[in-house]
């Protein structure tokens, strides 16, 4: 009497023949049941520790000028990489919430001019921090685009698009933010660069946990190999996909559709 989970397939034989399969795939789903809470548990477990031993390290970083040199790299160093494991404990966590509850309580009906203008605000600091010729970070808006959702998931999936390209396009490259409505009627967000771009072979298997096309270039860059997995998961909570387009040396651009149900006039 326990409840069973079953996949059914049908094909399609000529004009009169079908073939009905159906799957048992309880264990399966039991299974990723429990790795995605154990990595929320593990995740979670993580940040106390953390929070403290980044603490410390504040605190000894603000001595560090009174310490010999080689103690005092030596903490900077620990910070820089406590960061990163922080960074990546908390898009571990971010994913797993993603995955685990079924989103939609937080759906409003959200302006998204603004929200990308604070975005791109966001992404113009990073850029100065990062390289010594900042990139040309623009919006070209046509027009607002209204959308039923949720304020705090799209601005971490945008987040991670538009830092994907200060991160990944050279100094003094030039990126551009735009959204609006397709001659389909679906509405769009994207985001392109005219950088370094992607060989398509990778692009299939970009949205996977930890996929780098350049590993040594991802880590150094302060990625933590979760971002694009983040951006679907949030698509998918809005009935909304990612289309990649990139050729190597021509760039990247990356495109958010919503189906025109989730629209509202502006
Ligand atoms: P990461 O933390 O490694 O950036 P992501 O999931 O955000 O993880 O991205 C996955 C990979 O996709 C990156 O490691 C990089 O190789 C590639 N990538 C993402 N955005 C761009 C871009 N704008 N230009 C070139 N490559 C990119």
């Amino acid at each position: 009497d326990e409840r069973r989970i079953l996949q059914y397939q049908i094909t399609l034989y000529g004009d009169d023949e079908r073939l009905l399969m159906a799957r048992d795939i309880t264990r399966l789903h039991r299974l990723e049941q429990m790795r995605q809470d154990f990595v929320a548990n593990v995740s979670h477990e993580l940040r106390t520790p953390l929070t403290v031993l980044s603490g410390y390290l504040e605190t000894y970083g603000d001595l560090s000028d009174q310490l010999p040199p080689r103690l005092g790299r030596g903490i900077l160093q620990m910070q820089s990489q406590t960061r990163r494991m922080e960074n990546l404990v908390n898009d571990l966590l971010l994913l797993s919430r993603l995955e685990i509850d079924q989103g939609g309580k937080d759906h409003q009906s959200l302006s998204l001019a603004p929200l990308l203008d604070s975005i791109c605000q966001d992404a113009r600091a990073l850029s100065a921090q990062q390289h010594k010729t900042p990139q040309r970070i623009e919006l070209d808006l046509e027009g607002d685009l209204r959308l039923m959702g949720s304020e705090q998931e799209l601005r971490s999936a945008i987040s991670n698009l538009v830092f994907n390209a200060v991160r990944y396009a050279p100094a003094g490259s030039h990126i551009i933010l735009r959204c609006g409505v397709l001659p389909t009627g679906e509405g769009y967000v994207e985001v392109q660069d005219n950088g370094h771009g992607i060989d398509p072979i990778h692009i299939p298997r970009l949205t996977e946990r930890f996929y780098r096309v350049d590993k040594g270039r991802s880590t150094a860059t302060g990625g933590t190999g979760l971002g694009l997995a983040i951006v679907k998961h949030v698509l998918l909570r809005h009935d909304a996909r990612l289309v990649i387009d990139s050729l190597p040396e021509q760039g990247a651009r990356f495109r958010c559709v919503f189906p025109a149900t989730r629209l509202h006039p502006t």
